[in-house]
């Protein structure tokens, strides 16, 4: 599904080299987990993914399902099956939840040789699937994620997700400011779009998101590489002594 070779990213405008050789294969139907301290490279490495603007692969390839992403622009991307739960998601004054929507989910449709939904078709499975996540009618009009919390956002981004249907989800620390019950909410809707065709790559600081969606197989991600990957009891070597006993190891 998703593999990603030898990847060497910098700043764009800065001397700055960030991930220095990222090795990675996440295979469909199965969800990897990727925890690392702060700064060692998980967030650009969604960001550059996602194709964001401001990085520079100096060297490496990333693809999926055998495409090569990295000379896509980031709506192909999307198109291909990507998506990317961000860590901040973006407000969009002027907006509506619901338009954006269902112009993201025409384009994606459009962009697979599918017909579009007509309005009562997007409505019915918009508000089904709102519902699973406790999303109201009333943050279903309203602008995007605008003076929505951060439980709310998240739960938001979960629902663009499961609108999408995308082949590969990448989730930048979504659970960070979520209480325990947005956390539950999140994850239920996380673990309600697993499935054999779809691989999910996990970014999380804490092993208690772990608890509710179970990965497969667990990084390490340290200065910028994968130093470590084991099964799910590496969360919880984690979540137990820290990152020390990890580093010292490679060190
Ligand atoms: P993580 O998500 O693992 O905490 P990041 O990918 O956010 O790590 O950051 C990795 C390193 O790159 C950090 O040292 C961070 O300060 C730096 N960095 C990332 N993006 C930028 C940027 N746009 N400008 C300056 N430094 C950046
Ligand atoms: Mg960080
Ligand atoms: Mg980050």
């Amino acid at each position: 599904m998703l593999e990603i070779k030898n990847l060497h990213v910098k700043l764009e405008d800065e001397d700055k080299q960030i991930l220095k050789g990222v090795d990675l294969k996440v295979e469909a139907g199965k969800v990897h987990a990727i925890m690392g301290p702060n700064g060692s490279g998980k967030s650009t490495l969604s960001y550059v993914l996602s194709g964001r603007d401001g990085y520079e692969v100096t060297e490496g390839t990333a693809s999926l399902g055998g495409e090569e992403l990295l000379d896509l622009e980031a709506e192909e991307r999307a198109a291909l099956g990507l998506f990317l739960a961000f860590q901040y998601p973006v407000e969009i004054p002027g907006v509506g939840n619901m338009t954006f929507l269902r112009t993201a989910v025409n384009a994606q449709r459009k962009a697979r040789g599918e017909e579009e939904l007509s309005a009562g078709e997007f409505l019915k499975v918009v508000r089904e699937k709102a519902k699973t996540l406790k999303i109201d009618a009333d943050m279903l009009k309203r602008p995007v994620n605008v003076g929505f919390s951060g439980g709310e956002k998240k739960r938001n981004e979960i629902l663009q997700m499961a609108m999408l249907e995308p082949k590969m989800c990448i989730l930048d620390e979504t659970d960070s400011g979520l209480d325990v019950d947005a956390m539950k909410l999140v994850s239920e809707g996380v673990n309600a779009l697993r499935d054999a065709g779809r691989g999910f790559l996990v970014i999380t600081h804490y092993q208690r998101l772990l608890d509710h969606i179970k990965p497969d197989v667990v990084h390490i991600m340290a200065n910028g590489r994968i130093v470590k990957t084991g099964g799910p009891e590496l969360a919880l070597e984690v979540e137990n002594n820290g990152y020390a006993d990890i580093l010292a190891e490679i060190a």
